[in-house]
C-alpha cells in the first residue's frame, strides 16, 4: 500500500500528501493522504470578499477491521479520483475549499492477515473508552454474569472487557492523537459486513443494556447519516436490521438501537471532542473482489462526495475588528438550542458549528484580540438559521446552501 500511494501522491502534482500518523503494533505504517493545502484559505463570503477564511476539515478513516477489506479499496478508489487531474468541476469546487484527511487503513496488521482485530487481538472499534463517557468502564461482574441458560447476561460488555482491552493499542492511539489535533468538522469510519450509515450513539451504559440515547446534537448525527445513505442507491432503500430489533429508516440507524457497541471511535469523538463521526457499513460481503469493487465505488462515490460537502454545513464565522479588520479571537456561549455543543472557535479565528437547517441558534460572543490583551470589546449577540431544508441537504449536490457566512466586527468599547 505504501508504493501505491506514493505513486498517487507523485502523480497529483502537490495537492495530495502522504505522511504516517504512527504505527501498527508490528510496525507497519498508519497512512494518512491529506488532500488539499490548510495554508491557502478560501473566501466565501459574498459580503466580505476580501475576507480569507481558515478551509473546513473532513476524515474518512476505513480498514479499523482487517477482514473489512472492501472499503479500504473504496476510499484507495476515492484518492485515485481525488488526487488525478482534470477533476469534475463538483470534486474540484471541494478540494478547492476544503481539506480532505483519508486514512485508508487503521489497522494494517488486521488487513494483512484478514483478521478483525489487531496484531493483539484487540478489537480497535471497542477501544477508545475514555473516562470522559457518561457511565463507567464496564465491571468484570458485568461482563462474567450469565443467565438461566449459561449465556452471558451483557455480552457487549463482556466483547468490550475482552477484545476491547484496558489501554488503547498503538492504532487506536494514533488516530485518537491525530483527531484531536486535526478537530475535523465531519468524520466517518468506514466497515463492511452491512449496508447502513450508523450515527452516535453507539452505547448508552455499561452494560449495553439501553438502546436509545440520542445525541446532544440530535437529529444532526441522523442528518449526516442521510446525506450518505440518501445518495446510496443501495444503502437508502435498506429497511431490514439483521443483528438487533430495530429497524433502518433511509438506511440508517441510531448506533445503539441496532446493537450496543461501547468504546467505538464514533462515540469517542462525539464524548471526548464533541466531535461529528458517523460509522458507515459499506459493503455487506467482507471482502468484494474483482467487478464487485467497481461496482462498489459506483454506489459510494456520490455518498463519498456528499457527506465530504458536509464538512461546509452550518455556521462559519470570522470576527474582524472594525477599524483595523484585523482578525480577532472570541469567547462564544450558545443559550439555543439549549444543551448542544457551542460553537468552536480555532486558533486561527474560525468561529464554526455544523448545525441542523431550519433550526435558530442564538448566543453571545465577546471578541479578544489576541495580539493586545488590553483591547476590551464589548459581547455581541448572535443568531443564524440554516435557510435550507432538510431534504436540500441531503440530496443537494456541491456546497451552495450549505454554509451560513458571517464576518462580524467589533468595535472596541470606548476607554472610560
Ligand atoms: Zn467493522
Amino acid at each position: 500500500m505504501s508504493a501505491y500511494l506514493q505513486a498517487k501522491v507523485v502523480r497529483s502534482r502537490g495537492l495530495c500528501v502522504l505522511s504516517s500518523i504512527g504505527k501498527s503494533v508490528l510496525n507497519r505504517d498508519l497512512w494518512l493522504v491529506t488532500v488539499g493545502d490548510a495554508t491557502v484559505p478560501y473566501y466565501p463570503d459574498p459580503e466580505s470578499p476580501s475576507t480569507a477564511y481558515p478551509k473546513p476539515k473532513f476524515a474518512y478513516i476505513g480498514g479499523m477491521h482487517g477482514d473489512e477489506i472492501g472499503n479500504v479499496q473504496l476510499l484507495l478508489q476515492f484518492l485515485e479520483e481525488v488526487c488525478t487531474a482534470p477533476r469534475e468541476a463538483r470534486l474540484q469546487a471541494l478540494v478547492d475549499s476544503t481539506v480532505l484527511y483519508i486514512v485508508p487503513c487503521m489497522n494494517p496488521d488486521g488487513y494483512v492477515q484478514l483478521t478483525r482485530l489487531n496484531a493483539n487481538y484487540k478489537d480497535l472499534n471497542r477501544n477508545a473508552y475514555s473516562s470522559a463517557f457518561p457511565y463507567a468502564r464496564p465491571t468484570t461482574r458485568d461482563a462474567t454474569i450469565r443467565n438461566g441458560y449459561g449465556t452471558p447476561l451483557h455480552p457487549e460488555a463482556a466483547w468490550f472487557l475482552t477484545a476491547g482491552g484496558a489501554a488503547m493499542e498503538p492504532e487506536t492511539v494514533a488516530v485518537t492523537s491525530w483527531l484531536a489535533a486535526v478537530r475535523p468538522t465531519v468524520s466517518a469510519d468506514l466497515h463492511g459486513g452491512a449496508l447502513v450509515a450508523s450515527y452516535a450513539l453507539d452505547a448508552c451504559d455499561s452494560k449495553g443494556s439501553i438502546n436509545d440515547c440520542p445525541s446532544v446534537e440530535a437529529p444532526l448525527p441522523n442528518l449526516l447519516a442521510n446525506a450518505y445513505s440518501m445518495n446510496h442507491k443501495g444503502m437508502r432503500v435498506q429497511l431490514d436490521d439483521t443483528y438487533g430489533d430495530g429497524d433502518f429508516v433511509n438506511g440508517t440507524t441510531e448506533g445503539a438501537s441496532w446493537y450496543t457497541a461501547l468504546g467505538t471511535l464514533q462515540d469517542w469523538a462525539h464524548h471526548v471532542q464533541h466531535l461529528h463521526m458517523i460509522t458507515l457499513e459499506v459493503h455487506s460481503d467482507k471482502q468484494p473482489f474483482g467487478r464487485q469493487l467497481a461496482v462498489l465505488y459506483s454506489l459510494n462515490r456520490d455518498s463519498l462526495l456528499r457527506l465530504a460537502e458536509m464538512a461546509h454545513l452550518g455556521l462559519k464565522a470570522r470576527v474582524v475588528d472594525a477599524v483595523s479588520r484585523a482578525p480577532l479571537l472570541a469567547h462564544v456561549e450558545l443559550l439555543e438550542p439549549k444543551g448542544m455543543w457551542p460553537p468552536e472557535v480555532e486558533a486561527d479565528g474560525l468561529i464554526w458549528k455544523v448545525a441542523v437547517p431550519n433550526m435558530r441558534y442564538s448566543g453571545t460572543l465577546t471578541p479578544v484580540d489576541p495580539g493586545n490583551p488590553d483591547a476590551r470589546y464589548p459581547p455581541i449577540s448572535f443568531n443564524f438559521t440554516l435557510a435550507a431544508s432538510w431534504d436540500e441537504v441531503v440530496s443537494g449536490t456541491g456546497l451552495q446552501g450549505l454554509s451560513a457566512v458571517y464576518t462580524m466586527r467589533a468595535r472596541q468599547a470606548r476607554r472610560k
